[in-house]
Order: structure tokens, then sequence, then C-alpha cells
């Protein structure tokens, strides 16, 4: 396993896409022409339909917390964070973090909305509260 094969290198530079939009504050999803679905995390090839066109696209950024867990961390590492599973409103679910709320204070079911956020250099999806949402 010295040559990475060629599927794996063109993957990588997927998430790599991904990754550097991220970094310049933009977080995209892809979209698939085949089946008008939703996907993520970013992949070559349409995990439901099993096509190959797939279109970075821009989320509307809501989303719903899926399940939420109080990760315990000294008050010297930076305290206790939260770590949740996030429904987008496309319909896709990823792992994240919900910030500006006690990290026990996040409830299943709260309506959230996505920020990209910069830790060490490089760009983070995390989550607010949307107070706006009904
Ligand atoms: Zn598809």
């Amino acid at each position: 396993m010295t040559v990475p094969d060629h599927k794996e290198s063109v993957s990588q530079g997927v998430e790599a896409q991904y990754r550097q939009a991220l970094d310049q504050g933009r977080f995209l999803i892809q979209h698939c022409a085949g089946c008008d679905r939703a996907v993520f995390y970013p992949r070559m090839i349409c995990p439901h339909c099993g096509a190959d066109k797939l279109a970075w696209a821009t989320p509307d950024g809501r989303g719903t917390v899926y399940s939420t867990t109080v990760v315990r961390r000294k008050p010297e590492a930076g305290g206790d964070y939260n770590v949740a599973l996030i429904d987008l409103h496309e319909g896709v679910r990823l792992m994240s973090r919900v910030e500006g709320v006690a990290p026990a204070d996040v409830q299943i079911g709260m309506p959230v909305r996505a920020q990209v956020a910069q830790q060490d250099g490089h760009g983070l999806v995390v989550f607010v509260p949307n107070k706006e949402a009904p």
C-alpha cells in the first residue's frame, strides 16, 4: 500500500476542496443532479443513487439538533464543550458542536444555524441557536 489508488486520491481531492472552502469561510455541501438530494460528507459518487454528478451547493444553514453530548474537560483545558449531531434542512446529518449556549443547555430538537468558525488557521462548521426559528 505504498501507492494510493486513483479512486482514493480523487476522493481526497473532494475533501480538499471542501476544506479549502471552509478555510475561506464558506460551508459547502454537495447536491446530486441525478436524484436531487443533498450529499454530505463530500464524496465522488452519490450514496443515494450512484450518480457521479455531484455539484457544490451552499446550504441555507438551518438545522436541528439530532443528538447532543457534553464532553467534560478541565477548566484549564478550556472547560466543557458540546458535541452534537445536526440535521441540516437539506436532509443531511453532520457532527459538529453548538456554541453560544452552555453545553448542557443544548436540547434535542433545538433549531440551530451554521456558522464557519476559524480555529488554528482552519475553517470549522459550528452551530449557534437559531432564535428566529418558529
Ligand atoms: Zn443521487
